[in-house]
């Protein structure tokens, strides 16, 4: 009788897996009871969509202006197929690279039409988390974090965008190698981080990189997490 038939490199790698989900489960508990869960709002999934292009390379607080401009020029979202580019990207100066995000809208609320027959999205309510941010990597424009952000928080699906910030923590933990790119940390993070965790986790360790782990002078001495934490490629703390 066969007792144990797991290979070797397997197992390694799922007492891997499992030690760093042991290390996400830790740092979701400290971060949930530092920020307490700043819960994400919901959005219907064009309005996510085009949210997550306006928030390219800009703060919040200017794409938001842009999103709520935009949204009372174009109450109805299929005006936006007969307007100028010109038009639009006036309308949305506030939120950065105006022209860029103009074409870039434009052009995927078309390319939904063409494919779908209409500008909707909620038929992805039916799929699951992986083959609907894989339908909308389709269009252009939309890399990974466009569409885990509409699949997180249009849908409410298990998915975890990974931003400048997560990018920085994550890495300084380290829960992902140096040399990862953007698009393998999305990769890896939807694979290692359990499904329960990556809304929430997402949420949290955005509030922490903006208060806590900076780009420049992290504050690691009030830091929640340090004990979880290597604090690799960081060359100034406070
Ligand atoms: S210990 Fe410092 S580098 Fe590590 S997560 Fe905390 S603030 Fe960031």
């Amino acid at each position: 009788m066969i007792l144990f038939s797991v290979k070797p490199m397997a197992l390694k790698n799922g007492l891997k897996l499992l030690s760093i989900q042991k290390k996400l489960f830790s740092i979701r508990k400290k971060l949930s009871i530092a920020y307490g869960y700043p819960k994400p709002w919901k959005m219907p999934p064009i309005d996510a969509l085009i949210a997550v292009i306006l928030s390219q390379n800009t703060s919040d607080h200017n794409s938001m202006k842009a999103f709520e401009k935009l949204k009372k020029k174009y109450p109805n979202w299929k005006k936006i197929l007969a307007a100028k580019e010109s038009e639009i990207a006036k309308t949305i100066l506030e939120g950065g690279l105006a022209n860029i995000k103009a074409k870039r809208i434009k052009t995927v609320l078309l390319q939904i039409v063409e494919k779908t027959g209409k500008l909707d999205l909620q038929f992805l309510s039916n799929y699951s988390a992986k083959d609907a941010r894989e339908y909308l990597m389709q269009f252009s424009g939309v890399g990974p974090k466009s569409a885990a952000v509409v699949v997180a928080f249009a849908f409410e699906k298990p998915a975890f965008p990974v931003d400048t910030h997560i990018f920085r923590v994550l890495k300084r933990i380290p829960l992902i190698p140096q040399n990862t790119s953007y698009e393998n940390a999305h990769e890896l993070m939807e694979e290692m981080c359990p499904d329960a965790l990556k809304i929430p986790l997402h949420a949290e360790i955005i509030a922490h990189g903006r208060k806590i782990c900076k780009a420049q002078n992290p504050i690691c001495s009030k830091c929640v997490i340090k004990k979880e934490c290597a604090r690799v490629g960081v060359v100034k703390s406070s």
